[in-house]
């Protein structure tokens, strides 16, 4: 792409940022859909997080993704968000307002466009969440707010996943999210669930670790999604699989995250035949 006076910026700030896949992600789209625009990623150390927006802002950048460590810290540098991200307590997208940044979390309903896209029901579900940072945590919401019948919630850190459990069922009005310590996980009723698997353990290199190892928890699954993409197939999904279940990585997430917040920043909207095209071109990359 040709960069000329009317090239828009986007970009992602964390720290650290030089794994990311996003740019692949805008980059890919923006000179498919003809569109001047150009995605970088600024690392942003801590402690500069606020001049990093302010200095954004000044610069008319046109929108912001938001990762590790600062989804959360961000919310303190907005002039709006939106209803969703105010709730889960974390935001990824900024979009560029009259005034300032307005802040969304287009990780939740990334995952559920993932997840329709797999054939995936949530909807009077039982499902099994493994951790309560911050991507689980959006991951509660989500299944909660798209009626899931039952989460239960285990994280190695039990008040993380108390203090989740009682944000989202008092939202909800229900008590959907029960909150257990990952070493009880043999204490679930017998079933058949949907296990999400959003720990970080397994994440390359790391990638013969495994959260849950036994047998005996795998049998009760009967779809494993894990948040994670790199490595393509990780060790709770090799286990879901020897167990003779379906077994999904987090690149389809990432995929329709970032496709929500190109939605956002250029009042488009992207096409399934384009995601194809994207996931194909992420997939390249990391396989
Ligand atoms: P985070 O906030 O740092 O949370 C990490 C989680 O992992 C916590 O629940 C933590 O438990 C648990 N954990 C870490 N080490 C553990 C261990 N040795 N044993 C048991 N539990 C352990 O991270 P995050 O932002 O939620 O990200 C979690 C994963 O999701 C990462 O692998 C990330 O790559 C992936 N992710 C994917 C997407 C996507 O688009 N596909 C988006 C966001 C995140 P404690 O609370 O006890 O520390």
């Amino acid at each position: 792409m040709e960069i000329n006076g009317k090239t828009r910026t986007c970009g992602l700030i964390g720290d650290p940022v030089e794994h990311t896949l996003s740019p692949v992600i805008h980059n890919t789209l923006a000179a498919s859909l003809g569109q001047e625009l150009v995605y970088v990623p600024f690392h942003v150390k801590q402690g500069k997080l606020a001049e990093a927006v302010r200095g954004a802002e000044a610069l008319n950048i046109l929108g912001l993704n938001v990762t590790v460590p600062y989804k959360s810290e961000v919310i303190a540098c907005l002039t709006e968000i939106d209803e969703l991200a105010r709730n889960i307590g974390a935001v990824n997208t900024l979009v560029r307002t009259a005034s300032g940044y307005k802040g969304y979390n287009t990780d939740m309903e990334g995952l559920y466009r993932a997840m329709q896209s797999e054939g995936i029901k949530i909807a009077g579900e039982e499902i099994i969440l493994l951790g309560a940072g911050g991507a689980a945590r959006a991951v509660a919401w989500l299944c909660t707010m798209r009626g899931a019948r039952r989460v239960y919630l285990l994280n190695r850190t039990l008040d993380k996943a108390q203090t989740v459990a009682a944000e989202v069922n008092a939202s909800a009005g229900r008590e959907a999210v029960q909150p257990m310590r990952l070493a009880d996980y043999a204490q679930i009723p017998k079933g058949k669930y949907l296990a999400i698997q959003g720990t970080s353990v397994g994440l390359s290199p790391n990638n013969e670790d495994v959260v849950i190892a036994d047998d005996a928890f795998y049998e009760k699954v009967h779809t494993g999604f894990d948040l994670i993409y790199n490595p393509w197939e990780t060790k709770f999904m090799r286990l879901v699989k020897a167990h003779g279940s379906r077994a999904y990585n987090g690149l389809k997430m990432l995929l329709y995250q970032g496709i929500i917040a190109y939605e956002l920043w250029n009042g488009v909207e992207v096409s399934e035949d384009e995601a194809q095209m994207v996931y194909k071109r992420l997939k390249d990359v990391i396989t």
